[in-house]
Formats: structure tokens, sequence, C-alpha cells
């Protein structure tokens, strides 16, 4: 895996430095922003490195082509820097490792990508996926490393990608559909930043969502619900595709009003803030996000990302919001699922 693609004269003839002036956890002007991102790029000591909570929307923000949170990965890692505690980053470390254990199910030209999730193959199943039926690939062996962003080890998206990449095109697949946002965003965002190639088409699960439920628009019953939405932060690193929630929730009848924490300015689950920077500040994330969406009067969190509904559904419950996955949400619009949660 090759270094990233950055061009500091991008940086430095760049007139908003939106990187940082929308980054949500720190305070900077254009200015500012700008001549941070440079110093970043020289390699020189800056705040940024320390108070990043790693949420990845400055992947969003830059709208110049540049990678500003890809570089910041790479300097944290380049000064010795953790920004997990040192068990929590071996511990992810070690569990992800590749063991022989994988999964692979019964594939022929395409495959659908399970990452690391077993709830993902268990989401995609039914109606809706059954041009995928038995197709899964689970497991280390085909879990983008992406996660290691967070933890200022690009070293271990390097060693592992090119393996990953590899065991998924072995399965003889020239279509992956991926369950994950994660792992699209690894192979359309950080293979090519980084000068990697991805022999197969990687397919967006949404975009399959959505067609999927155009083609069967004679069967969905309008929802009539009113629900509030949880961006992932991996969903940063692809945001041409965020307009997507949109459309499949119009598609079946669920309104999702305006909020203060949406689209750009959308606040993460808060699982990986309370590892880095403590439970308070995780806390504080989470409730001002929370009562966000307890103002529109909705009545369904709907997640994209398994790990952001683990971390949220116990909280958004106790304040009688019903946690559910978008692709189970689309269930219940074609009848396969009742309306309990
Ligand atoms: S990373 Fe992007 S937004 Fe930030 S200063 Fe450079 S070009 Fe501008
Ligand atoms: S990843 Fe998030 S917290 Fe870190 S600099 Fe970018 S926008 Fe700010």
């Amino acid at each position: 895996m090759d270094a990233l693609k950055f061009d500091e004269q991008v940086c430095a003839t760049c007139p908003t430095g939106d990187c940082l002036v929308k980054c949500q956890y720190m305070e900077f002007d254009a200015d500012g922003a700008r001549a941070e991102m440079l110093k970043i790029f020289r390699g020189e000591d800056s705040a940024v490195l320390k108070d990043c909570v790693t949420c990845y929307a400055c992947e969003e923000y830059c709208r110049r082509g540049n990678h500003p949170f890809y570089l910041i990965v790479d300097r944290q890692e380049e000064k010795g820097m953790l920004t997990a505690p040192r068990p929590i980053t071996n511990q992810w470390i070690n569990m992800t490792t590749m063991q022989g254990k994988m999964m692979t199910g019964a594939i022929e030209d395409r495959a659908m990508s399970c990452c690391f999730i077993p709830q993902l193959a268990e989401l995609a199943g039914g109606e809706i996926f059954k041009d995928y039926a038995w197709s899964f690939a689970l497991g280390a062996e085909y879990m983008c490393p992406a996660v290691f962003l967070h933890f200022a080890r690009k070293s271990i998206i390097r060693e592992r990608l090119p393996q990953v990449i590899d065991n998924l095109a072995r399965t003889g697949a020239q279509e992956v559909l991926c369950m994950h946002d994660e792992c699209y965003g690894t192979y359309t965002s950080i293979a090519p930043a980084h000068g990697i190639d991805v022999p197969f088409k990687p397919i967006y699960y949404m975009d399959y969502l959505y067609e999927r439920l155009l083609s069967m628009k004679d069967d969905l019953r309008p929802l009539g619900v009113k629900v509030a939405y949880q961006r992932p932060c991996s969903n940063r690193l692809i945001p041409e595709k965020h307009h997507l929630v949109r459309d499949i929730l119009d598609l079946i009848g669920a309104d999702l009003p305006d909020r203060e924490y949406q689209d750009e300015n959308a606040l993460c689950c808060g699982e990986v803030p309370r590892v880095i920077h403590g439970l308070r500040f995780a806390e504080d994330i989470q409730h001002r996000n929370i009562d966000d969406m307890l103002e529109t009067g909705a009545e369904y969190c709907v997640f994209n990302c398994p790990a952001c509904q683990t971390t949220l559904s116990e909280l958004v419950t106790k304040k009688g919001l019903k946690p559910i996955h978008l692709i189970d949400l689309c269930k219940m619009a074609i009848g396969e699922k009742g309306e309990e949660v």
C-alpha cells in the first residue's frame, strides 16, 4: 500500500480551510485551519493530532480532494501517539487478526461482504436480498481494516487491506455488495487515496436497497412514521452516498424532519470518543444528539451502522425512541417484519 496522496499546494491555496473550520471539536478560522494543515503536512507538532476525536468528518468537509483525516492519522502514528489506551488498541488488533475462521458462502460472480459483523448477515436476508442469498463473506479475512483509523494505526491498514482485497478477489466475485459503510468507504476512498487497486466492483448496499425497493414498489406499504437518523462516522468517507438515506425513507413513507445534528453537522454515536476522551465527553455528545432527535417528535431512531446501533439502542430506548436498522425499517414496509422492535 503506497503513501497517501496528499497535495500541500491544494491546502496552501484553500480559500475555506473547511476541514478544521467545520470540525465540531476544535475552533479554527480559515487562515488558522490552512496553516495548521500545512504544519501537519510538514510533520510539525499540532494540537489537532492530540484533540482529534477521529470522527472522520473532515474527510467530508474537504471539498478539494485532499485527505485531511488520513494525513492526521499518518502523523499521529509517525509520532508514536495513541488515540486510545494501548490495551484497547492491542485488543482491537488481536481480536481482528486473520485466523482462517472466515465463513464463505456459495459465491459465484457476486459476493456480499458482511465484514466482521454477524448482524449484517442476519439483516441481509429475506426478499429484498434474495439475489445475494448464500453469497456472504464474513470474518476477519474479509474485514475492511478501516477501524484502525480510530486508533492511529494506519500501518495495520497498510498491512491488512491488500490481503483482504486479495481474499475477496479469490472468491471469484466480480461485484462485492458492501453491507457496511466502512467497507465501501475502504474500497472507494481509502484504497484509491493510497494508490491501491481494487479488482472487483464495490456496490454500496443503500444503492442496491433503493433500486430493489423501486422494483418492489407495488409491494410497499407507506409506513407513515417520523424518524431520526444516526449517521455513522464511516459515512463521512462516502458523503456522495448520504442522500440515499432520505431517498430510501421517502420511498417507504418515513418522514425525516430536519434537526440540528444532521447531515454535515451529524454527531457520532459516541463509542469511539468514549475510549479516546472518556465517558463524560461521550455522554455529552450522546445526550445532545438524542435530545435533538426527540425534539423532532421522531418515533424511531434509524441506524445504518450496527456498531452505532449497539452503542445507542439502550439509551434511545430509555428516552422513548425505537431503535431500528434501516434495512429492518424497509422490511417493515414490505410487510416482512412487524412493527415491534
Ligand atoms: S485539507 Fe482540504 S479543506 Fe483542509 S485546508 Fe486542505 S484543501 Fe482546505
Ligand atoms: S476527524 Fe473529526 S475531530 Fe478529527 S480533525 Fe477531523 S473533523 Fe475534527
